[in-house]
């Protein structure tokens, strides 16, 4: 393809992706494919000889736009919401158009500099304190490709930190902390470090979130049989029903144990510290003051394209001394005299994307209120399905909304108490007709056992008519679920 032939087929392309965006609410939110859809409409082979591209470009359309699941749908309310600005998609093509590998400032300065600027930016919507900011000269920020790749940097960190301090540690002594609630990344990141991971007791009771005395009792055990316990993954927003570990609590018990790093794992919730009035419920104070590390992912509510993760920590020598190996040939004069930051020794790779443009482009076309507004519309939006969940007499709240998520069970009135099981076989049909649905996404989790559905607000298009039809649909199938539950019971009991 020639520069005039690209010039073509990106305008046709753009045309494409305004149509796509129209025609979205028309669209089932979920493939109706079967697995091993693609297999006989795609040769096993590439092609001997290149093909003409508009072929190509209409494969796209015929082939792969049926088989997508459409995140940006407005009834779209399963996992999290993942961001798609078209400020976010200009800021990728951009990037994509120069291919940087901004490993070190020298290999293209502006890629380094324009992360450093855009990370505090970020840090000052989100009111992080400025020792966080690359400002500071000390803490610092960096775009990563995900949650799970901040989680493992933060804990890779703290490891070498702890190691340095105590040298004689066997890596067999070394435990990480997470709770049973923590993102699947704890433990993977156990795996690939070939650690061990204590996974610590939340309760119903305290809405699934990390309570001081659980930490204090699990460090005590721990330091009595030798095991040293250096890092936790606390969490505020959890995947499953959006709980927030008590900071204040855990800090009193961190100031007892200073070689415990703190990495709090925002990855969905943090960005709603853009909002003031969110920040004392997601403990930022706590934060600023006391953890080592933050992080959260712009790209699921954040309104930036994935990847946009975003990792700070506050003292960026943790990092760079666990990751920063400089053979000859990427020694920099810059580098040496410490008048930049190579980000190459803030992540696992050595490339990396040039992700600070959809930042830019998308903090200055928002600004701060746009991004705020956002925000609370959809907090706004799950209020109102709160207010419609609280009207049902089946469908009933399980843990207080978490900003703008909502987990949710059926739970009909009846004479004698019914016991988990039973309900979870109710919940279970439920859930079974909600997602034979292509009109609506919903997902599924376990809380101590017990069956619930998430409804996780932030798509941009979704508007309160899409709340109100989401609602009415689960009502539906809720009465449909009651009725055949009862059925079956009536015939279990005869
Ligand atoms: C989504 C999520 C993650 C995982 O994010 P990735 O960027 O996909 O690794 C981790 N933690 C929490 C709390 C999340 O919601």
């Amino acid at each position: 393809m020639d520069i005039e032939q690209f010039r073509k087929a990106g305008y046709q392309a753009i045309d494409r992706i305004c149509d796509y965006h129209y025609s979205l609410r028309n669209k089932p939110v979920v493939a109706k494919v079967q697995p091993g859809y693609l297999k006989p409409l795609v040769p096993s082979a590439p092609p001997e000889t290149g093909e003409d591209f508009q072929t190509i470009a209409d494969d796209y359309q015929r082939l792969i736009v049926p088989g997508l699941t459409h995140w940006q749908h407005p009834s779209f309310f399963a996992y999290f919401p993942t961001a798609c600005t078209f400020e976010g998609v200009l800021g990728d093509l951009y990037s994509s158009s120069v291919s940087n590998p901004g490993f070190n400032w020298a290999s293209s300065p502006a890629c380094s500099e324009l992360e450093v600027i855009v990370m505090d930016w970020a840090a000052k919507l989100l009111g992080l304190a400025p020792s966080f900011m690359n400002e500071s000269g000390i803490g610092g920020g960096a775009i990563q490709s995900s949650a799970s790749d901040s989680a493992m940097i933060a804990i890779v960190a703290a490891r070498a930190s702890y190691q340095r301090e105590y040298p004689d540690t066997k890596l067999e002594e070394l435990v990480i902390y997470t709770t049973s609630q923590t993102h699947s990344l704890g433990v993977k990141a156990g795996m690939v470090l070939g650690l061990s991971v204590r996974i610590l007791d939340v309760k119903f009771e305290d809405n699934y979130s990390l309570r001081g005395d659980t930490l204090r009792s699990a460090l005590e055990e721990d330091a009595k049989s030798g095991k040293k316990p250096f890092v936790l993954i606390a969490t505020v927003g959890t995947t499953s029903s959006g709980a927030i570990d008590n900071l204040p609590e855990i800090r009193q018990v961190a100031k007892d144990h200073p070689y415990l790093r703190v990495h709090v794992d925002a990855a969905w919730a943090g960005v709603a510290f853009s909002c003031p009035e969110y920040r004392e419920i997601g403990y930022l104070d706590e934060i600023n003051e006391f953890a080592d590390s933050f992080c959260t992912n712009f790209h699921k509510w954040g309104l930036i394209n994935f990847d946009a993760s975003t990792l700070w920590v506050k003292n960026r020598k943790f990092l760079t001394e666990a990751l920063d190996i400089t053979p000859p040939f990427l020694r920099t004069k810059q580098g040496d005299a410490d008048t930049a930051i190579d980000y190459r020794n803030w992540h696992l790779g050595l490339g990396r994307r040039f992700r600070s443009l959809k930042f830019w482009f998308v903090l200055r076309s928002f600004g701060v209120q746009g991004f705020q507004q956002h925000i609370r519309k959809s907090i706004g939006l799950n209020d109102l399905f709160v207010s419609l969940v609280k009207q049902s007499d089946i469908v009933k709240i399980v843990t207080p909304p978490s900003f703008g998520l909502t987990v949710f069970r059926l739970d009909p009135p009846s004479q004698q108490k019914q016991t988990t099981e039973s309900l979870n076989i109710l919940n279970t049909t439920f859930f079974s007709r909600i997602s034979a649905r292509d009109d609506i996404y919903l997902t599924q989790t376990r809380l101590n056992g017990v069956v619930c559905v998430r409804f996780a607000v932030g798509a941009v298009l979704t508007s309160e008519r899409d709340i109100r039809n989401a609602f009415s649909t689960i009502s539906n199938e809720a009465t449909w679920a009651v009725d055949a539950w009862n059925e079956q019971s009536k015939r279990s009991v005869t």
